[in-house]
């Protein structure tokens, strides 16, 4: 792996890739990676044999009261397992080099589609998801970039811009990375004591369960997504922020539950805010 710190650098290497014939993949990243994310660098290298992957915390996407400055962070073991899962540039800006004027102004905005799920909660957030995601699909240029399913919003909706706004690029996304009792992988984990960590499993027991109704025939969307809610109340320390079943494409909830639909949560164990979904 070749870490480079300027979009001129990532230019110029991915330049030479493309010359040579080779098909881009890109996965960008926050950092901290952890096994969703090397499965990511995996699925990339299925479709292409050039990867590029980018760590950058990105303050645009986080609110005044959000983790921004205590994001978890470990360049040194990052690039070790990028070296290990063969990344070929690992591109690690600077905020001052994505955000060189300090009066830029333009965004990208998701509009409706942003305005439902995290959104509702996190105002702003999928606009500097989305700014930040354009930035580097001009920068990288990669011929697929590859998207976790864990943040389900934020997948479609990049899905959307690139759909809308003719980027150039192929969006694949990749299945949810677990551990063994379910939990979703997530950098946030580190947050976790050991009562919260247990606690958090229930996430995904309790949308288990609710998917195990869908294929019993439950159809109701309320109904559903009591059965998560449910679950999640018997946990001391768990907060739902929300339950919703929502259309895959429009993220619009449905009349009836139907297959395809997402079933998607938001709940604070303890502090640490942690999402996930199932597919029905
Ligand atoms: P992050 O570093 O959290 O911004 O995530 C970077 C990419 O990895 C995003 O596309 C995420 O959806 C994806 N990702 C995060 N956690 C997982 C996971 N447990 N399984 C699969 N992909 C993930």
């Amino acid at each position: 792996v070749i870490n480079v710190v300027t979009t001129a650098d990532v230019r110029a290497a991915v330049g030479a890739a493309r010359s040579a014939g080779r098909r881009i993949g890109f996965v960008p990243t926050m950092g901290y990676l952890h096994e969703g994310h090397l499965a990511l660098f995996d699925r990339a290298r299925e479709h292409t044999d050039f990867l590029v992957a980018s760590i950058f915390v990105n303050p645009l996407q986080f609110g005044p009261s959000e983790d921004l400055a205590r994001y978890p962070r470990d360049l040194d073991r990052d690039s070790r397992l990028a070296e290990e899962r063969s990344v070929d540039i690992l591109f690690i800006p600077a905020a001052a080099e994505m955000y060189p004027d300090a009066d830029a102004r333009i965004r990208i905005t998701p509009g409706a589609m942003g305005d439902v799920m995290c959104g509702a909660f996190r105002p702003g957030h999928f606009s500097g998801v989305l700014t930040v995601v354009g930035k580097l699909f001009n920068i990288v240029a990669p011929d697929v970039a590859v998207f976790g399913q864990k943040d389900y919003q934020q997948a479609a909706l990049i899905r959307r811009m690139v759909h809308d706004l003719d980027f150039p690029v192929r969006i694949d996304v990749a299945p949810t990375v677990r551990e063994a009792d379910g939990l979703a992988l997530s950098s946030r984990n580190t947050y976790l004591d050991e009562s919260a960590r247990r606690q958090a499993a229930s996430i995904y027991s309790g949308l288990q369960a609710a998917r195990t109704a869908f294929g019993a025939g439950e159809r109701g969307p309320a109904q559903l997504c009591d059965i998560v809610r449910t679950r999640l109340d018997t946990q001391p320390d768990i907060r739902v922020q929300y339950i919703e079943l929502v259309d895959s494409g429009t993220l619009q909830p449905p009349v009836i539950a139907n297959v395809g639909n997402v079933l998607a949560v938001a709940a604070f164990v303890g502090a640490t805010r942690l999402i996930d979904n199932v597919i029905l």
